[in-house]
């Protein structure tokens, strides 16, 4: 597995959507998903110049994260209030937040280390039941309610599209998550990033509008590059 062809691709792969819409590839950062990455993967990629990382279990982000410290770091998993320590200490975006009392938990946490962490509330557009995540009409309200926390901030939006080969379909999920952070961003300013796509469906994501990619099967195991 050559992991800089691996990138080469995947890089050249976000410039051509980004250029068929019209958008500048630098808006978009691609985030290297760890979950399934063995640690020297990891400390290649970094070397290779990937500088954002993210993980989704606390217990592999305390390890994960000592092989490349100076890489930006972010978690994307169902957060356990009890792991937020572990988590807010080392990741400067939490993207699955959904959940008052993880708010208020990582508030806490932040505010003892003197830390505003940055966040992204995650969004269940499609409403599949196995998915986390508030619904869009909940959304405003939410950040609203977010944003009376002083150690928290929310930085933007992020979701899921369901797995199925239906194009459209996810098309118009990641449109409606695109239209409610334009929507919202107009009341709070800080809601900015659109953190959406995989290897599956990451270039309609940046055709849609995605700020953030979170790629790991593509990077590191190859797949469909
Ligand atoms: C695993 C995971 C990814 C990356 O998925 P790939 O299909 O490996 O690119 C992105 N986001 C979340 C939330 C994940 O759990």
């Amino acid at each position: 597995m050559n992991l800089l062809q691996n990138l080469t691709k995947v890089k050249e792969r976000i410039e051509q959507a980004a250029k068929r819409v019209g958008r500048d590839p630098s808006q978009i950062t691609l985030v290297a998903v760890t979950k399934e990455a063995e640690p020297e993967q990891i400390k290649t990629l970094f070397e290779l110049g990937v500088l954002n990382f993210a993980e989704n279990y606390a217990q592999s982000l305390i390890k994960k994260y000592e092989i490349a410290k100076d890489a930006v770091w972010h978690f994307i998993g169902r957060i356990q209030t009890n792991k937020v320590k572990y988590i807010v200490p080392r990741c400067e975006y939490i993207h699955s937040v959904w959940r008052l009392n993880e708010i208020e938990t990582i508030n806490k946490v932040a505010e003892k280390l003197g830390k505003i962490q940055k966040i992204l509330v995650e969004v269940n557009v499609s409403q599949e039941e196995t998915k986390a995540g508030i619904t869009l009409e909940e959304a405003p309200k939410f950040v609203e309610t977010a944003l009376n926390y002083p150690n928290v901030s929310v930085v933007g939006l992020m979701t899921m599209a369901p797995f199925t080969d239906d194009e459209n379909l996810i098309r118009s999920v990641f449109r409606k998550l695109r239209e409610l952070r334009d929507k919202l961003v107009e009341r709070f300013p800080t809601v900015q990033h659109l953190s959406m796509g995989m290897t599956n469906d990451f270039e309609i994501a940046v055709e849609e509008g995605a700020t953030m990619v979170r790629i790991g099967r593509a990077l590191f195991k190859g797949e469909g590059v």
